[in-house]
């Protein structure tokens, strides 16, 4: 090559930092003189590119301005490009000059070589910092797309015009169970347009993942929003039929204002608000209160303090009998957690859902199970004669395989029967965690630990559990007798599950009983077996060594609760 140093000047100056448009005319001019072009058209395209969902295609002319062209004088090139695309070089001469040696074809040949790495390098510098703030799905932005654009209007002060929306789906789970990945995906997307169209210019939406949304709208259009987004509706085309999907949300609203410390609380505190309205409140919408700050950050602390109050003891394993109602007597036992803070006696209502979340409840389940093991070693080992003792595990813990062996070890390192261990799980509806749960209970039933499906009634799946699963023992839920008595429809229910259970030769235990006239209903349906507050509270170790001791209850000593 006879022009090193234009060619240095070439290659340096597309590396520069800049607009690419000025970067590629200087460093087209570098070369311009001394090969006499004054114009070089590029057009680019690639028809399925591998990154983006449509197909890319660009035309730029760089006009150099060192003189009149003769559009006779072309040289044309083509090249294809890594994405399988195609790039066309058009370098159009200066009007009189004499034409390219094949040596100078050459040069330009090897120009153009490198202005499509160049290229290409800037190709690939977009689509990182596109995916850095778009989401792929449905090119909506994404968590980081959707803070800078709040950044930008942080700036310029107009955020606080602003309320910020964080709204998740209803069901969307049942949508793609109804209509297969592809299809929810396409409904997905149809419904981000949507919700774009109802947006203003200066207004935004974001995906945060999953059927995750936040929005920034106008604070004057608030209800309109809240109206709007409470229930969307898209039509798709399934197997060449039309169907409207209704897609309703949850969402929680954020009112930004002077105030606002942190752009990320933005997104935190409407997802306070909507956490309240999807897993409390069940309405629609809400906005975020000062007292739900006070729950949340109540909860953030529950949840920091787990590991440490675990390896501190601070979680006590608390007894409840079951009784038997010929002779009340005590014959069996359920473990319920209670954590010990400070002197005070947290319920486990207040913690399992938050640390359910994230699976740190199957630590505690272990734990709790290691204990009761520990205390019925004691009871034997000081002659008094335990009963078999429930422990309720998360149903967290069915997709780990180890599960099984888990507890099996665990009871048989303390050395004690199987026979006075029972695990205590809640029904599904998924299809897959019922055969996990199948398999879980098969499992036991080899080794002779017994299981219990708890809150019995409540789930969707209960009747299939009674046929085909290897279970024990069902625990009917407390709300079929919550009420002041026994209601009708909850009497016909009940009185028919315990008549299957007894037919299935399943041991059926009513909770949460507190009266006498339960007793008498439950003993005329079939249910002789009772767990409840009449005979006495879930209570601490030392207590339940003296109910062990006494055997069973004095029916003249107990009144209703
Ligand atoms: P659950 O397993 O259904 O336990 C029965 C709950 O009903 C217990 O609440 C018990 O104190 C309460 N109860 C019993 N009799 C009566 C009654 O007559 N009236 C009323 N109103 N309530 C009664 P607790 O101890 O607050 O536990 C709540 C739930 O927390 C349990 O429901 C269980 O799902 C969960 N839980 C407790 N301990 C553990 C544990 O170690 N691991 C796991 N994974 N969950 C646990
Ligand atoms: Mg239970
Ligand atoms: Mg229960």
């Amino acid at each position: 090559m006879r022009t090193n140093k234009q060619f240095a000047d070439f290659v340096a100056k597309l590396s520069e930092k800049d607009d690419t448009f000025e970067i590629s005319k200087r460093a087209f001019l570098c070369l311009a003189g001394t090969y006499r072009f004054g114009e070089v058209r590029i057009y680019y395209c690639v028809e399925r590119p591998k990154y983006q969902e449509e197909r890319v295609e660009h035309e730029v002319k760089f006009h150099l301005e060192i003189g009149a062209i003769d559009e006779k004088m072309t040289y044309v090139m083509e090249r294809t490009t890594g994405e399988d695309g195609l790039m066309r070089f058009t370098v159009v001469g200066l009007k009189g000059a004499r034409q390219w040696t094949d040596d100078e074809k050459a040069d330009l040949e090897m120009m153009l070589t490198v202005y499509m790495w160049h290229i290409a390098r800037y190709r690939l510098i977009n689509l990182v910092e596109m995916s850095a703030t778009t989401d792929y799905m449905t090119k909506l932005p994404n968590t980081n797309g959707f803070l800078d654009y709040a950044e930008q209007l942080d700036k310029t002060n107009t955020l606080v015009s602003f309320n910020s929306f964080y709204f998740n789906l209803k069901g969307f789970g049942l949508v793609n169970l109804k209509y297969g990945k592809p299809n929810a995906d396409e409904i997905l997307k149809k419904y981000t347009t949507k919700v774009k169209k109802f947006l203003l210019e200066d207004e935004m939406v974001a995906r945060l993942g999953g059927d995750n949304f936040v929005a920034l709208v106008h604070k004057e259009r608030t209800r309109e929003f809240l109206s709007f987004i409470e229930q969307v509706i898209v039509h798709i085309d399934i197997n060449e039929h039309k169907q409207r999907v209704e897609i309703p949300a949850y969402t929680g609203v954020f009112e930004i204002g002077e105030s606002l410390q942190d752009l990320g609380d933005i997104i935190s505190q409407c997802s306070i608000a909507l956490n309240t309205a999807k897993n409390i409140t069940k309405k629609p919408y809400m906005f975020v209160t000062e007292e739900m700050n006070k729950k949340a950050i109540q909860d953030k602390e529950i949840r920091s303090h787990f590991k440490e109050a675990l390896q501190n003891g601070e979680f006590k394993v608390y007894y409840q009998p079951k009784v038997e109602t010929d002779e009340y007597r005590i014959v069996g036992a359920e473990a319920l957690v209670r954590w010990v803070r400070d002197g005070e006696v947290i319920s486990p209502g207040k913690f399992i859902p938050l640390i359910e979340a994230d699976g740190s409840v199957c630590e505690l389940d272990l734990y709790m199970l290691a204990q009761v093991c520990n205390d019925i070693r004691i009871w034997l080992s000081e002659g008094v004669e335990p009963v078999r003792t429930s422990v309720n595990m998360s149903r967290k813990h069915l997709a780990n395989p180890d599960f099984p062996d888990q507890i099996i070890g665990m009871i048989d390192e303390f050395g004690i029967d199987h026979k006075y261990i029972e695990i205590e799980l809640t029904e599904t509806a998924s299809d897959e965690e019922q055969g996990l749960l199948n398999t879980f209970m098969t499992k036991m039933r080899e080794q002779g630990i017994k299981t219990a499906i708890d809150d019995f009634g409540t789930g969707v799946s209960s009747f299939a559990i009674l046929r085909s699963f290897p279970v024990d023992v069902l625990k009917v839920d407390k709300s079929f007798i919550d009420s002041e008595f026994v209601g009708d429809n909850d009497a016909i229910v009940i009185s028919n599950i315990v008549k299957m259970a007894n037919e299935l030769n399943l041991e059926v235990i009513t909770e949460g009983v507190e009266r006498w006239k339960q007793v008498i209903f439950l003993r005329q349906i079939g249910c002789k077996l009772i767990q409840g507050y009449l005979f006495d509270k879930p209570m601490p170790y030392a207590d339940f060594t003296e109910r062990l001791k006494m055997k069973k209850y004095d029916k003249k000593n107990i009144k209703d609760y």
